[in-house]
């Protein structure tokens, strides 16, 4: 049988603390896989600088340099974890069998990678990486992460809990995915809707090695957002929902103030009527904002902007 080759791709973001050490272990990794018969000597670390402002992209390149395992690409400018890791992966897709994409701050186990590429080999197209427990997270990440993937799949968005971009995943459904062509990028919600046989690997996750996330909670809610509004349009549901129930409660408002009005029992009512136009004032703006998020999203993808531009390669562009 011809041994699958694997690239495994990192996207990189100011990482110059933390390439250095996590560098070798991924190519360490290609080593023991390589060695235990499992993977093509052919197999290749890939490493995407997402427009990084200290010396990331040097270390990439000097890595490069010497070690022929490992190639770089850098985008043009930052933008962003998830299509950082689309540029990577889409490079990687004609030249690979099988992708892994892992950040590069050596928080998810790559030992889970021997795992993955057996389920690879087992006939999976997909292998979802899920963290079996969060004990090094703080608390509130913690808390608000898992908060998030409820939040998504009661939106009806299809995640799988606790899997966020460590995957495997193969040639074959990235080709199919390079037609997903939405600007609004969510990886982990669109990869499941290409399908194929899929699975799921668990792993503990660490502490970042050094340097600091880029996740801080505003990142994350947007995040949140951007995941739940370009996968469902349950929130739009929700608000017609919401605006009949209001509906009939005014409706019966209406009749019962009319009576009342009839029986001559008129009160000032000042009260009453200002915490109406406050409560259905709250909720028309939070409606509207809620619509205007998706008129954004359509705004966005009719521009149909490059979602990376790629400036610099260690690596010619035909195959090796
Ligand atoms: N990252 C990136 N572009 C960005 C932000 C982050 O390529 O604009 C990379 C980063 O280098 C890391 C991965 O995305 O490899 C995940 O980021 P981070 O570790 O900060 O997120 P967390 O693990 O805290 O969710
Ligand atoms: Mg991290």
């Amino acid at each position: 049988m011809k041994l699958p080759v694997l690239y495994i791709v990192i996207p990189c973001y100011n990482e110059q603390e933390v390439l250095p050490v996590t560098s070798k272990m991924f190519t360490d990794k290609l080593s023991e896989l390589e060695g235990a018969g499992k993977i093509s000597p052919l197999s290749r670390v890939m490493f995407v600088n997402d427009g990084s402002k200290d010396k990331t992209w040097d270390i990439i390149k000097d890595l490069a340099e010497k070690d022929s395992r490992c190639m770089g690409l850098s985008l043009s400018r930052n933008r962003g974890h998830q299509n950082a890791l689309l540029s990577g992966l889409m490079e990687a897709k004609e030249r690979c069998d099988i992708t892994i994409s892992i950040d590069c701050d050596g928080q998810d186990d790559i030992n889970a990678m021997n795992e993955m590429v057996d389920e690879y080999l087992n006939g999976c197209e997909v292998v979802y990486g899920v963290r079996s427990s969060r004990k090094t997270d703080t608390f509130f990440k913690r808390t608000t992460a898992e908060g998030f993937y409820k939040l998504m799949s009661f939106m009806g968005c299809e995640v799988v809990f606790n899997h966020a971009d460590y995957r495997l995943v193969s040639s074959r459904v990235l080709k199919e995915f390079a037609n997903f062509r939405e600007v609004n990028l969510f990886l982990r919600g669109l990869i499941p809707l290409v399908g194929f046989k899929s699975t799921s690997v668990y792993y503990e996750r660490h502490e970042r090695l050094a340097g600091e996330s880029h996740y801080p909670l505003k990142k994350m809610l947007a995040l949140a957002f951007d995941g739940i509004t370009s996968l469902s349009i349950k929130p739009i549901r929700i608000i017609s929902s919401f605006g009949v129930f209001v509906s009939l409660v005014s409706f019966i408002g209406v009749i019962w103030s009319v009576v009342q009005a009839f029986m001559g029992n008129t009160v000032a009512g000042w009260a009453s009527t200002v915490s109406i136009v406050c409560f259905l004032s709250g909720i028309q703006l939070i409606s509207t904002g809620v619509i205007g998020e998706y008129i954004g999203k359509i705004y966005m993808e009719t521009k149909a902007r490059p979602r990376y531009i790629i400036g610099e390669r260690t690596y010619d562009t035909e195959a090796d």
